[in-house]
C-alpha cells in the first residue's frame, strides 16, 4: 500500500473519529438532560425510557466505532504499516476498495461473512451445549 493512500485513510479515520466523538458527546448530554425533566404522566415516562434506551444504544454503536477507529489508527501510527489493512483472522490483505469504504475495517470480506454466519451458529451451539450440560445427570 502506498504512503499516500495510507495518509489519505489516516485523515479519513481522524475526521470520522472527530465526528463520532462530537455525536457521542452530544448524545450523552441529551441523555443527561432528558433525566432532568419532571415526568408525571406514565406514558411520558414510558416514552422517555424508550428514548433513553435508543439514545444509549446509539451511543454504544458510536463508542464501538470509535474503538475500532482507535485500533486502526494505532496500527497506522505505530509505524507497522504492514499490520494495517491486513485481515486479523486470515492474515491476507484487505481489498483496497473495502478499506476506502470502511478505513477501520479489520477483517477481509470473506472472514467478515464467515464471522456473521458462524458467529450466530456458535451462539446456538453454546446454548445447546449449556442445556446438555445442565441436564447431565453426572453433574449431580
Ligand atoms: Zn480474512
Amino acid at each position: 500500500m502506498s504512503k499516500k493512500l495510507l495518509n489519505e485513510l489516516k485523515s479519513r479515520l481522524k475526521t470520522r473519529r472527530d465526528h463520532l466523538l462530537r455525536e457521542f458527546e452530544h448524545r450523552l448530554k441529551e441523555f443527561k438532560d432528558s433525566g432532568g425533566h419532571r415526568l408525571t404522566d406514565t406514558a411520558d415516562i414510558a416514552s422517555n425510557i424508550i428514548e433513553e434506551q435508543v439514545v444509549m444504544s446509539l451511543a454504544q454503536v458510536e463508542a464501538k466505532e470509535i474503538e475500532q477507529i482507535d485500533n486502526a489508527l494505532e496500527k497506522l501510527e505505530s509505524g507497522k504499516y504492514g499490520k494495517y489493512g491486513i485481515c486479523e483472522r486470515c492474515g491476507k490483505k484487505i481489498n483496497k476498495q473495502r478499506l476506502m469504504a470502511i478505513p477501520f475495517v479489520y477483517l477481509c470480506i470473506k472472514c467478515k461473512e464467515a464471522e456473521e454466519i458462524y458467529g450466530r451458529l456458535d451462539d446456538e451451539y453454546d446454548d445447546i451445549y449449556t442445556e446438555q450440560k445442565n441436564n447431565n445427570p453426572h453433574d449431580n
